[in-house]
């Protein structure tokens, strides 16, 4: 790398030697003036008011819908990545090389692994293609629950290999012994998404681990942690610990739930040496984004901001669920950044008609004949959600089964595209 780039953005360096030495109008001249001219908590205090930036509102979709479909965090970067991403405008220019260099091994250390043992990925989701090539193909196969984050069975297809979906329990729960019999056949790949997303349900770690200790060698456990952050639940343990302890096993984590950076697309893995040798060929060369990059390294530091999330989720997630709980409603426990909350009436009809009020809400899923999922928004968010919830199924409601209707939600995928299914 570049010397002078090493220079410039050490991690170790102070936010405001960095500023120094990029120059400290440089980043902020790329904003527009009367932004630029304000402080941070001024900008942020703004955003929240929907006054200066609804970044949440333009790009996914421009109706101005309250978003409670995609498990994003309402509040987004904290405060010290969005001004690490502006000191980053500055060197946009150059290839994110050094950069990714210096998450992967901030990673390593925040972790204690070997950089060796971290990959730098566009989202967790390139995690996941990643293992599906590495790991599978025709001939072997990938189990997964059901339902699941589907973004691994749309890359699993790819390679041929064979799918076996496992039913989730009657209370929510990964079923793990069935999931351990499937796997002992043409061994590839395990999906074990936990907490489980659309569940939201975490499965405690003695039971993970006698699962782990039932599968088969060659085989190779894919854990996704992107919800980690939001599980209060004591018995619940990351499987980083297994990834130390030399088993077959991939850890995923991402940006873009805790650290509000889904529109950055920065997530990373976490494996033994060997399987990373594996998984690293498949990667984009230099997919990385320098922004990114920036805000994450920021991001690792802000412990406070992390605090303040899970305080926040916890707040408004406790609301929502005593909300639906006192309407009668069935809620399936949460350890995450979304709750699963059954409706009177098919779940495509509660889509389109909350969608019609003016609050986009989660997918259909598998499984969940009678439950809609609900990304925890900001305490205005969840108390219109409760509010509409009222206006639709209250007392007097004006829909009822009958009523169905199945139109569907938001654009159709255009030819080629990941469907909805595998992406949310
Ligand atoms: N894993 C799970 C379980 C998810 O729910 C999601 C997205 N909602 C992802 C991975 C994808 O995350 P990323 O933005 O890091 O690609």
């Amino acid at each position: 790398m570049a010397g002078k780039q090493a220079a410039v953005f050490s991690p170790r360096l102070t936010r405001r030697g960095f500023a120094h030495l990029l120059g400290a109008g440089a980043g902020a001249a790329l904003l527009a003036p009367q932004v630029a001219a304000r402080g941070w908590e001024e900008r942020l205090a703004l955003r929240a008011t929907g006054r200066l930036v609804p970044a949440k509102l333009l790009p996914k979709d421009p109706t101005g819908l309250i978003l409670l479909n995609s498990n994003e965090n309402p509040y987004g970067p904290s405060p010290a990545a969005l001004e690490a991403m502006v000191e980053a405008h500055s060197v946009a220019m150059r290839y994110p090389n050094y950069w990714a260099d210096q998450l992967q091994e901030k990673l390593a250390e925040f972790h204690e692994v070997e950089p060796e043992m971290v990959v730098v990925t566009c989202g967790s989701q390139e995690v996941l293609k990643l293992a599906a090539q590495a790991f599978l193909g025709p001939g072997k196969r990938l189990v997964v629950a059901e339902p699941t984050f589907e973004a691994i069975v749309y890359y699993g297809k790819q390679t041929g290999a064979e799918v076996v979906k496992v039913p989730v329990t009657a209370d929510y729960r990964h079923d793990l012994e069935v999931t351990a019999q499937a796997a002992q056949e043409r061994p590839g790949l395990v999906y074990l998404c936990n907490p489980n997303n659309p569940t939201g349900r975490a499965e405690p770690h003695v039971a993970v681990e006698k699962f782990l200790a039932r599968i088969p060698g060659e085989s190779v456990v894919l854990a996704d942690e992107a919800y980690l952050h939001y599980v209060d639940a004591p018995d619940y343990q990351s499987l980083l610990g297994a990834v130390k302890a030399g088993k077959n096993v991939v850890v995923t984590r991402t940006f873009s739930k805790i650290y509000g950076m889904a529109g950055l697309r920065l997530g990373y893995g976490l494996a033994r040496k060997d399987l990373m040798e594996r998984m690293r060929p498949h990667q984009v060369i230099e997919s990385w984004n320098v922004m990114a990059c920036a805000a994450a390294l920021a991001s690792l530091d802000d412990e406070e901001w992390v605090n303040l999330n899970q305080e926040r989720n916890r707040a408004a997630r406790d609301y929502l669920v005593k909300a639906m709980a006192e309407r009668g409603r069935e809620v399936i426990p949460s350890e995450t950044n979304f709750v699963c909350v059954s409706v009177p009436v098919p779940v495509p009809a509660a889509i389109e008609e909350f969608r019609e009020e003016g609050i986009s809400i989660g997918r259909e899923f598998a499984r969940l004949p009678q439950h809609i999922r609900v990304s925890i928004g900001t305490p205005e968010e969840m108390e219109e959600f409760v509010k509409v919830y009222d206006k639709l199924f209250g007392v007097g409601r004006r829909l009822g089964p009958e009523q169905a209707r199945t139109r569907p939600q938001g654009r159709r995928p255009r030819a080629g595209e990941p469907p909805l299914w595998a992406r949310s």
